[in-house]
């Protein structure tokens, strides 16, 4: 291990970055592509290969062998095909490395095997990765070499995505110009872009590498399929930002290490609320980006945790009980001159463009809860959410009280004449500085938190592309930009309108705001009088994807069209109920061959025990009781296993999408908890030593 870092000389040492380019590229070249970065700008052949060949030279010398067009597809991760740099041989057996400008720009994948959600038949198979320039790419070293790495967006032979990239480039565009639009009304006229950005907090656990192996539900689907509480959970909350452990302080250091050399900025990092699990969170960057280095991230903690003999669990919900992991979406919208649109200032009541900027956004949210929430739909997910620990499936945005205080005054009176101010927090120690508090605190319960300057959508599931939940949250703020710029534009008196639509829009949609606790009772059913939307599971989110209204916003901004919208419901479908359908073929595989002969060899030791406690002529009633219990149980487990084999092969009569996702939400998940159920309390009862996996206990506290 190295003893000391120096983190200014590794940082972004393997990404192909401004700075490189600058120093390798032609002048004429260098700004030929920036234009491109910059301005969209078409890369004429010639450019490309000059590009291409000084960015070949450049990762040759960091050691890659390899180049890949590296591109997210509709499957969770992230995909790509290597090619080596060698050409065919020349009359003297020698190879030349080359790579040229339409290698880079172009890729051509065969896109059979990924998901299209029907968008095109198999002998049209053709994909096409296309660079994207506004991303740097970079050199990965791992077991395999090095590798250029290129990030790239994903789409079919007639231009539809099959990919997360390619919508969010698009949302980005449309954000971009209707944020413009507005800022030109209210007499900005130096900021050329608007570039929403992203920083997104990471959790994860980790646990023993040696015990993970001897789990096939974690190795299969994972998460635990089976597993009793143990006697100690994180009731004392003394994990959370708790001392860290050696040995997770040496993963972390070569996470950062890693992650730094590829130019992510990993920032903060700290022991999560759930024993075992942890955060880690970069500085924000903008949102394309943002994605590119959340998948690196997550790839990364991966691979250093199998350096260190340790697995990482990326599931949203790894152990039943306790704190799931998400993944905290912090937004906010930026100009090119460093104008974050998201920032009240000190007195946010004077501040008309960032009340406007607000309500707009309060009235995206409110129209298009449904779709945020879908954006955060998945599998893991649904464990997750209203599971007392994270946020409720209800959407609802906190603003906190000083927010709240002028919106209030605005609806009532139509402006407002002050912003309340945090005062001072006394310490009472003498030593110690008074602190001036934040006007507004923290509420951790809510899925969409103003937080100072930026807005924390905190539904995201844990090993989500972040892709999806920016995708949605750009466009609908730039629909709502859009209907404020139609209205302003034609208004005589400006000012008069602007105080007029920021009246209108928040007394319409003051619904959306909840400052109490989310996770109460109280306020699933205050949402359900106020007529929001609470959409429990991943299954009911998916027709959310392709209402006329959802169809109407992604059309009207080219991000995507009906049949890019329905051919991710139906991925979606797919998903779900494979992902249940393999979590049930494991339950029925452990409890078959693990659990089952297991207690059937403990009842055995327990009937041998009685038989030689009675041959002696003792009382053995205890004993008795014990195997009772435990036949019943074993019976119990016995009925619930045959009753899911049968569920789960009916399934294959059932027809493919919405009609067999949904039988695998009703039918087959509510018979795979009749099965962990009595599984989870002979756990309790069977010596640990015949026990056939390691406990919760052995997972989350011997790491
Ligand atoms: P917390 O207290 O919620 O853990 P931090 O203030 O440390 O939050 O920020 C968490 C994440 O939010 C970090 O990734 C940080 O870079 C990001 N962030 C901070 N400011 C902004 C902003 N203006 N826009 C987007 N993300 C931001
Ligand atoms: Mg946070």
């Amino acid at each position: 291990m190295s003893e000391f870092t120096n983190v200014s000389e590794i940082f972004g040492s393997n990404v192909f970055n401004d700075a490189v380019m600058q120093e390798r590229l032609p002048k004429k070249v260098y700004r030929e592509l920036k234009k491109t970065i910059e301005e969209g700008k078409e890369l004429d052949l010639a450019t490309a290969d000059v590009i291409a060949h000084e960015m070949k030279e450049w990762a040759i010398e960091k050691g890659a062998t390899h180049y890949t067009h590296w591109f997210q597809p509709l499957t969770g991760v992230t995909a790509e095909k290597h090619d080596s740099f060698i050409s065919a041989p020349n009359a003297e057996g020698k190879v030349l490395m080359s790579f040229s400008g339409k290698e880079l720009i172009k890729g051509e994948p065969d896109a059979s095997s990924f998901p299209s959600g029907g968008l095109r038949a198999t002998f049209e198979a053709r994909g096409y990765t296309a660079w994207d320039c506004t991303s740097p790419a970079f050199v990965r070293q791992d077991a395999a070499g090095g590798t250029l790495c290129i990030p790239t967006a994903f789409c079919s032979y007639t231009g539809e995505a099959l990919d997360q990239k390619t919508p969010l480039l698009r949302s980005m565009e449309a954000i971009n110009s209707q944020a413009l639009r507005l800022l030109r009304l209210f007499g900005n006229t130096t900021s050329k872009k608007v570039t929403p950005c992203v920083g997104p907090e990471q959790e994860y656990f980790l646990i023993d590498k040696e015990k993970y192996l001897q789990r096939k539900d974690l190795i299969y689907t994972g998460r635990t399929l089976f597993g009793a509480m143990p006697p100690k959970g994180q009731e004392l909350d003394d994990h959370y930002f708790g001392n860290i452990r050696q040995r997770i302080a040496a993963f972390m250091k070569e996470v950062n290490e890693e992650l730094w050399k590829l130019g992510v900025t990993a920032k903060t990092q700290h022991n999560e609320v759930a024993p075992a699990q942890h955060e880690l969170a970069p500085i924000y960057a903008e949102s394309n980006v943002a994605v590119d280095h959340n998948q690196i991230i997550m790839k990364t903690l991966k691979m250093v945790a199998c350096r260190h003999g340790l697995q990482c669990l990326l599931h949203e919900k790894p152990f039943a009980g306790v704190n799931g992991s998400g993944k905290h979406n912090n937004w906010s919208i930026t100009t090119d001159d460093g104008i974050n649109l998201l920032d009240p200032g000190t007195t946010p009541h004077e501040n008309i463009q960032f009340l406007m900027v607000l309500s707009c956004i309060l009235k995206a949210v409110d129209t298009h809860a449904d779709l945020l929430r879908e954006s955060a739909a998945d599998v893991g997910n649904d464990h997750r959410l209203g599971a007392n620990e994270a946020p409720p499936a209800i959407i609802s945005i906190f603003l906190g009280e000083q927010l709240e205080d002028v919106v209030e005054q605005l609806i009532s009176t139509g402006a407002a004449t002050h912003s309340l101010t945090g005062g001072k927090l006394v310490t009472g120690v003498k030593t110690l500085p008074d602190l001036t508090k934040d006007a507004t605190d923290r509420n951790r319960t809510s899925p969409f938190a103003f937080t100072g300057n930026k807005f924390e959508f905190r539904m995201v599931g844990s090993k989500d592309s972040i892709a999806s939940p920016n995708t949605v949250l750009n466009t609908i703020v730039a629909e709502t930009f859009a209907e404020a710029c139609d209205v302003l534009e034609k208004a005589d008196d400006f000012e008069m309108a602007v105080h007029d639509l920021i009246k209108k829009y928040l007394t319409k949609h003051q619904r959306i705001i909840f400052n109490g606790n989310g996770y109460s009772q109280e306020w699933v059913e205050e949402a359900e009088r106020r007529g929001l939307p609470n959409i429990k599971s991943m299954v009911d989110t998916i027709p959310t994807l392709t209402t006329d209204k959802a169809v109407a916003l992604f059309e009207r901004f080219h991000v995507f069209t009906k049949a890019e919208l329905e051919s991710r419901a139906e991925i979606k479908y797919e998903t779900y109920a494979k992902a249940i359908n393999i979590e049930a073929k494991t339950m029925i595989d452990i409890a078959s061959k693990q659990i089952i002969p297991a207690v059937i060899k403990y009842t055995k030791s327990l009937a041998d025990t009685v038989n030689s406690v009675l041959a002696a002529g003792a009382e053995a009633s205890v004993q008795i009781e014990l195997l009772n219990e435990v036949s019943t149980l074993l019976s119990d487990t016995k009925a619930a296993l045959t009753k899911l084999i049968d569920l789960d092969a009916k399934s294959t009569e059932i027809p493919e999408g919405a009609k067999l996702a949904h039988y695998f939400h009703d039918e087959i998940i509510p018979t795979m908890d009749e099965l962990r159920a009595p599984i989870d309390r002979l756990e309790m009862i069977v010596d640990k030593e015949m026990w056939p996996m390691p406990s919760y206990g052995d997972l989350m506290f011997e790491v």
